[in-house]
């Protein structure tokens, strides 16, 4: 009996103990759904797009379709229109295309004409940065019309531009003369040689053109940018196997990626 009677006390007292660890498990699996789910409207209120896509659904859902989407917003204890245009576009990248009108820039024996072949280059540049997502592009000309050096610059001072980067091709007497160069302001203070540098490495990684590196020249479309400017020579239009080079799609296309991944290391660094 007495072995009966502590068999049983002993059940019971495991039993206690068994609902007590059951209370603690539970306790925490609470505190952890709840720390979860904490975390999780942290990101949702990071992610700013996304919340304002939801409490406009929930909003439609409640009001019926075309409720006033600006009052959403309004509401919001956190200034959503802000955080969205930071999201959106990030960067503003200025691309000069050279020369254009009745300016041509060099012509290569060839026939190759440098303000066409600018053009071609500086459009693949264009795109490839577009697709970014994060990076809105704006070209100095979209057309073959004469620009003068301050209306590039000023142009590109007045957009706001976070970096200019001016494309050119090039030539010389010696037709022999070969390769790419990247050129920033002299005595720049604002970190064009940093961008001529990464630029510069990334497009002879890309491309097979001899490296004449990065330079300091101060070209008036280098004269008073309010950002960090640079200007690439991206060939010698006067030298027959450059000009070959220079004018065939496919190299066109890997120029361009050079230059673009230059690019985007550089606003990578500057964040
Ligand atoms: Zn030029």
């Amino acid at each position: 009996m007495t072995r009966k009677k502590k068999k049983g006390k002993h059940i019971k007292k495991s039993n206690k103990r068994i609902s007590k660890s059951k209370l603690l498990i539970v306790a925490l699996g609470v505190l952890l759904v709840g720390f979860f789910l904490f975390k999780g409207f942290k990101f949702t209120i990071n992610g700013a797009v996304e919340i304002k896509e939801n409490i406009t659904v929930l909003a439609e859902a409640v009001f019926g379709p075309g409720y006033d989407k600006s009052n959403v917003n309004k509401e919001k204890q956190f200034d959503l229109e802000d955080e969205n245009k930071d999201k959106k576009k990030k960067h503003v990248v200025y691309i000069d295309v050279g020369h254009g009108g009745s300016d041509v820039g060099y012509k290569s024996p060839g026939g190759a004409t440098e303000k066409d072949l600018d053009m071609q280059i500086s459009k693949l540049v264009s795109n490839r940065l577009s697709s970014q997502g994060d990076i809105s592009v704006i070209v100095s000309r979209s057309t073959d019309v004469n620009l003068s050096h301050s209306e590039r610059v000023e142009d590109g001072n007045k957009q706001n531009a976070d970096i200019f980067v001016s494309i050119h091709m090039t030539a010389n007497e010696d037709t022999a003369a070969e390769g790419v160069q990247t050129f920033y302001r002299v005595n720049s203070t604002d970190a064009s040689d940093e961008l001529a540098t990464l630029v510069q490495k990334s497009i002879v990684s890309y491309v097979d053109l001899k490296d004449r590196g990065p330079k300091p020249f101060t070209f008036d479309v280098l004269k008073d940018n309010a950002m960090p400017a640079i200007l690439i020579e991206c060939g010698f239009l006067s030298n027959p196997t450059e000009e070959k080079k220079l004018t065939n799609p496919d190299f066109q296309k890997d120029l361009a990626e050079g230059i673009s991944q230059g690019i985007l290391s550089f606003l990578d660094v500057q964040g």
